[in-house]
């Protein structure tokens, strides 16, 4: 049975407790803290990792793909945040189990987020069912060719790592807007979370820490 609420080592109290440990890891952002307080991560994990679902660690969601650890959702959200009332309309690049979409809907207009793999957009489907969130739509597709149907985007987050950023995420990016990237960028393959800010003057990129994320493979299956 599923259990949104969630009890012992899925309830609020734990889930507060993930809160604390981000704030000590440096978020600050209260927007984007009080939304991983409410959002019940461990509906989207797998149930087998139910009880480790708010720990600091990336899980496994099967199909060889895996939920990003806690810190990097709330680092990535915080970024795409910094400086702005609201993330607008947002393009999620690797939609996974729908947990990053899920904490990006409540900050947005709008969350349109793609994945390549199909059995993995049904998942996530289902997870966002029971949370019934009106604000995401999802789209079987290659990420790297971005939605040009609905763009421009406010912000831009892919959640798979690039050597070379998808020209067209560029070209669907509002003026104003802002995209939040993991980079390979070192020969031994270290990555690099990149953000890219569409300004009058241009795009206007910086370089952050470094991330694990999966690779961004292009078509689908
Ligand atoms: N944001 C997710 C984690 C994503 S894991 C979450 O909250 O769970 C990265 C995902 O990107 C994987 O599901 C992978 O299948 C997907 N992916 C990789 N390349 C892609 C592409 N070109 N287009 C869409 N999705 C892609």
């Amino acid at each position: 049975m599923l259990d949104i609420e969630g009890s012992g080592l899925t309830s609020k109290r734990v889930r507060l407790k993930m809160v604390d440990r981000l704030r000590t890891q440096g978020i600050t952002d209260e927007r984007v803290l009080s939304v991983m307080a409410q959002i019940p991560r461990h509906i989207f994990v797998q149930e087998a990792f139910a009880s480790r679902a708010y720990d600091d660690t990336a899980l496994p969601l099967g199909l060889g793909q895996t939920i990003s650890q806690p810190f990097v959702v709330a680092r990535m959200t915080s970024l795409l945040l910094e400086g702005r009332q609201s993330l607008g309309k947002v393009l999620e690049i690797g939609t996974g189990c729908g947990y990053q979409a899920a904490v990006l809907a409540p900050l947005s207009e709008v969350v349109y987020s793609v994945e390549r793999i199909d059995e993995m957009l049904q998942l996530a489907r289902e997870h966002l069912f029971w949370l019934k969130e009106p604000r995401v739509r999802l789209k079987h597709a290659d990420g790297t060719l971005g939605m040009p149907e609905v763009a421009p985007f406010d912000s831009i987050l892919v959640a798979a790592a690039t050597h070379d950023i998808p020209p067209a995420l560029l070209k669907q990016l509002a003026m104003g807007g802002r995209l939040i990237i993991p980079m390979v960028m070192d020969d031994d393959g270290t990555q690099y979370l990149k953000r890219v800010d569409y300004t009058s003057k241009g795009f206007e990129e910086k370089l952050l820490e470094e991330v694990r994320f999966v690779p961004l493979l292009s078509g689908t299956q």
